[in-house]
């Protein structure tokens, strides 16, 4: 399914912070408000999105005309600092939306922004992104990713429908950022402890998991070629997995959604270009 391309119609919006909630000691959930959210898509659960931020100096993000080739700012000086994050939940109704953040310190301005969020704050964020939806049609799923990719994870389980199979891998820093996911009976979530550099338990465990359905039964191995794979999050896990799931076992490209976040030690302006390539190669 395809979404039409009208870029040049779909806004930017302008959203203040309502009110912060902490969902465990580095994973913030913010809630924002914008009478514009009651426009903004409704096929965003779980899409991904630009936050815009101002730079310091300015009180509110200058926001973007958009072209059909894309945002334009005016002047260029006053682009602000730009971020991906994915759209938690949007309520149109209310015109709310939640955006769950990663805590890591002040090293960035997304984290920074969100340790200091408080009721009144301001940031703009572009329309979703692709690949639409999110969520492909599969009777199995396999999901794996860190606590930045277990917002989309969140709405991908919330998503699937009630009969659906699978194996989600997440990896938080510590046990208290464990969170209660809604999902199907038949979707088993197994979280895992450790730093980003310490992501071979999850890909050794969720490696096994694949190779079990693969050769336990041949209706498994049917099943496994109308599954669905979904990796995010820190470079490792997602380059890990990706490279075991299409040579090893030799699934299509298209049932593979597979994109580094981030990559521990660079700021996201520096790995925008490299993530592509990662994913290319
Ligand atoms: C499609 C997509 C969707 C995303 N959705 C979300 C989301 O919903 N929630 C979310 O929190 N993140 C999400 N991310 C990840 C987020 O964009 C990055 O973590 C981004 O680097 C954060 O920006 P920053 O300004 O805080 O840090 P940057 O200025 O980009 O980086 C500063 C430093 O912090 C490090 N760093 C960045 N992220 C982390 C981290 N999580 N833990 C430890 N160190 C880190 C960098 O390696 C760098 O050294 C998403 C990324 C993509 C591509």
């Amino acid at each position: 399914m395809t979404v039409p391309d009208n870029r040049e119609k779909r806004l930017p919006v302008l959203l203040t912070v309502k009110s912060v909630r902490d969902l465990g000691p580095r994973y913030r959930r913010i809630t924002f408000t914008s009478p514009a959210l009651a426009d903004y898509p409704a096929c965003s659960h779980g899409a991904h999105i630009k936050i815009m931020l101002a730079q310091d100096g300015q009180s509110e993000p200058v926001l973007p005309t958009m072209t059909a080739t894309g945002p334009k700012w005016a002047s260029p000086e006053d682009k602000p600092l730009l971020r991906t994050f994915s759209v938690r939940e949007l309520r149109r109704e209310a015109g709310e939306m939640d955006i769950d953040f990663a805590l890591h310190g002040d090293l960035g301005p997304a984290s920074r922004f969100a340790l200091n969020a408080r009721p009144g704050d301001q940031l703009g964020i572009s329309p979703p992104g692709g690949p639409y939806p999110m969520l492909k049609p599969a009777s199995q799923y396999y999901l794996a990713g860190d606590l930045t990719a277990l917002p989309a994870i969140s709405a991908m389980l919330e998503d699937m429908p009630a009969d659906s199979r699978g194996y989600v891998a997440i990896q938080v820093g510590d046990e208290t950022d464990i969170q209660d996911l809604r999902g199907p009976a038949g979707v088993q979530v197994q979280w895992f402890i450790g730093q980003p550099d310490q992501v071979q338990p999850l890909i050794d465990q969720f490696c096994q998991q694949l190779l079990s359905a693969k050769t336990t039964t041949e209706s498994n191995a049917e099943q496994l070629a109308d599954s669905y794979f979904w990796l995010g999050g820190e470079e490792q896990i997602v380059v890990g997995l990706r490279r075991f799931i299409r040579r090893e076992l030799d699934v299509e490209r298209t049932q593979v959604y597979a994109i580094p976040y981030w990559r521990f030690g660079i700021d996201e302006d520096s790995y925008h270009t490299s993530r592509h390539q990662v994913v290319d190669n």
